[in-house]
């Protein structure tokens, strides 16, 4: 081995410590995955070395032909993985095998919980990489070099994968990396080329660089020659240009891991060769739940981008819109140049039919296994439901379809569990209903009592009730699904059209008319604090309610609008009673105005509590009522 020069102990970030120590203990029923990881990386490091040739062909050294080697030592105990890609500087080792660039990573790891079991699930989620070489290994030695730099600026990196590691210089002919990884005791089944060859084929089958393995030598052990005969033991064609019926699941599966950097299988794939006027692949696919960092901004999204089998760049959002930024994928065109950048990407009108042919594509999945395998939908929509919700304000074009897609919450469960989709909510309307009839606010256990879901229970029709926080804003993107228009039933004044008979509407008529001279007084005691006071056709057990003018923001809107720190229109609720209740009897035969007054604030603070909004003054509220209720026992 040569000279290590400006040699340096560094401590690994918390995070890394955190991530080492949980790999180590929950994955170690799956250890046999760090190849993969391993094998995984260097296949990227050999796309990242061509894509940076195209531009530097020097860079290839005058060896163009990119594979991996991997090898054994019984003796020595170790396993070796060399590539011939991309290689490391000193600087990108210390950055990438010393630290944990994800966003969000530090609130993940408070997630943990010290189960062996969640923990592990958690890990995939978060990606296991290179770190998992330790499952298997008490040292690892990196050595690497990027290519393109001189021999003499080789990088030896090695750790025990405790909580440091060492970097020195050295010299490295060869540009790529070389790990070797020295086996625990008790792991020593790796070093062994039919154990190796059988990891390879079973995760690793589809990378498209040929990975070598040395042929068993059978001969006499003095016959033996210094460097082993080498033989490809993976397919090394990449797996979209192959025909659909020539790929097996196994192999989609152990490919998306690849792509994604996920540990778990996806839920769903779609494998499409575009001819004609555009001429593109494309393998889309479905994760089984959402990645700890969705939500976060810079999370990465977009599929992996390759022109003619060449890869251009990870992340391309380009190609799919936002609300579907959880699918992961490769696209591989032939149209595009090699040396297309992001600019020119955002430019291309070509970008936009591919665009838009892409989402069809990712709806139509969706729409098949919500049809053939209504319990792996109902997975995704537990993991990625709140971001098609967005679909709707994003794509116009799509609105209808992604509202088929929809899950919601509804008055015909008693879980609040989102699994109602509009065609079958429609299915099961009741003679004479022609409007979708939903509710909006905070929780499912908040609203499912609702005062304003009398009416609709009694006349046993169905009332979706949303309570996510993008709920409200959803809604004033979707008017209509199916030529049904959706009606929010704490708003404005609530017509049931052919649910209510004539000769209930007579009578409705009949009672506002006598009631007048109630509402008059009502609407004096309350002054300002109300837009308009009537009688209710919402009603059938409670006394009073609120509702919201048409056109006012909806109490969701109200409150993420005044968290947000703006502004938001003061908007008056309308005061509509039950004449029917007991308490309203009474209030109409009240003759002490002050009472009356005392009475009418009561009722109108508690119809703020039943809509889960909160009271201007409740000490005035609590005063009021402890009036009453003294009153009461005297
Ligand atoms: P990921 O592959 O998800 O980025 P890993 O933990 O597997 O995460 O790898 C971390 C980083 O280390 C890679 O992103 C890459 O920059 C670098 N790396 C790992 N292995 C190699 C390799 N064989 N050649 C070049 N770079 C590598
Ligand atoms: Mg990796």
């Amino acid at each position: 081995m040569s000279v290590e020069t400006q040699k340096e102990t560094l401590g690994f970030q918390t995070e890394v410590k955190q991530l080492l120590h949980l790999m180590i203990h929950s994955l170690y029923s799956n250890k046999e995955i760090f190849l993969r990881e391993l094998i995984s990386n260097a296949s990227d490091a050999a796309d990242k070395l061509r894509f940076e040739a195209l531009a530097k062909p020097e860079l290839l050294e005058g060896g163009a032909e990119l594979k991996i080697r991997l090898s054994f030592d019984k003796d020595a105990k170790t396993v070796t993985l060399e590539d011939n890609g991309i290689g490391m500087s000193r600087e990108e080792v210390i950055a990438h095998l010393g630290t944990i660039a994800k966003s969000g990573t530090a609130d993940f790891m408070k997630n943990l919980t010290g189960d062996q079991k969640k923990d592990s699930h958690l890990i995939g989620q978060f990606g296991v990489g290179f770190y998992s070489a330790f499952i298997v290994a008490d040292q690892v030695d990196v050595f690497t070099r990027r290519a393109g730099s001189p021999a003499s600026e080789g990088v030896h990196w090695s750790s025990k994968g405790e909580g440091d590691f060492e970097v020195a210089t050295i010299d490295k002919a060869e540009r790529g990396t070389r790990i070797v990884l020295h086996l625990k005791s008790g792991e020593e089944e790796f070093a062994d080329g039919w154990r190796l060859r059988n990891v390879v084929k079973k995760y690793s089958d589809h990378i498209a660089l040929p990975i070598e393995l040395p042929k068993e030598f059978h001969g006499e052990e003095k016959d033996k020659p210094a460097e082993p005969e080498w033989e490809t033991v993976n397919r090394a064609s990449a797996l979209w240009t192959r025909a659909r019926t020539e790929v097996k699941d196994e192999e989609y599966q152990e490919f998306y891991k690849h792509v994604a950097h996920d540990f778990e299988n996806p839920l769903s794939w779609s494998h499409n060769k575009v001819e004609g006027k555009l001429e593109y692949t494309s393998l889309l696919y479905v994760p089984g739940r959402a990645p700890f960092d969705l939500y976060q901004r810079e999370a990465p999204k977009g599929l992996k981008l390759y022109v003619q089998r060449v890869f251009i760049m990870d992340q391309a959002d380009e190609f799919l819109p936002l609300y579907l930024r959880f699918i992961k994928g490769v696209v591989d065109s032939n149209d595009l140049s090699l040396n297309v950048s992001r600019e020119i990407l955002q430019k291309d009108p070509v970008i936009d039919s591919m665009k838009s042919a892409l989402t069809k594509r990712v709806l139509d999945m969706l729409e098949k296994l919500a049809k053939n395998e209504p319990e792996q939908y109902k997975q995704f929509w537990k993991a990625f439901g709140q971001v098609l919700k967005e679909g709707p304000a994003e794509d116009f074009a799509n609105k209808e379809k992604i509202a088929g897609l929809l899950r919601f919450a509804s008055t015909q469960g008693d879980d609040g569990e989102q699994t109602v989709g509009l065609a079958e909510y429609i299915g099961r309307m009741k003679e004479g209903q022609d409007k979708i009839y939903f509710l909006t606010g905070e929780t499912f256990a908040q609203i499912k009592n609702s005062p304003h879901l009398e009416v609709f229970r009694k006349k046993g029709i169905e009332v979706l009730l949303l309570t996510d926080r993008i709920d409200e804003w959803l809604m004033s993107y979707l008017t209509e699904f199916d030529g049904k228009h959706f009606v929010d039933v704490a708003r404005g004044d609530l017509d049931l059209g052919k649910l209510d008979s004539e000769e209930d509407k007579k009578a409705q008529e009949e009672v506002a008319k006598a009631k007048e001279g109630l509402l008059e007084r009502l609407k004096g005691a309350l002054g300002e604090q109300v837009a308009e006071v009537r009688v209710s056709h919402r009603l059938t057990d409670s006394p009073a309610i609120l509702a919201i003018g048409e056109q006012d923001l909806g109490l969701q809107m109200r409150q993420i609008l005044e968290a947000s720190g703006q502004k938001v229109p003061d908007a008056k609720p309308i005061f509509e009673i039950n004449p029917q209740h007991p308490l309203i009897e009474k209030l109409d035969g009240e003759a002490d105005e002050d009472r009356f007054a005392d009475l009418s604030h009561i009722l109108f603070d508690q119809a703020a509590l039943a809509a889960g909004d909160s009271l201007k003054d409740p000490a005035a509220y609590v005063q009021r009522l402890n009036k009453l209720l003294v009153e009461l026992s005297a």
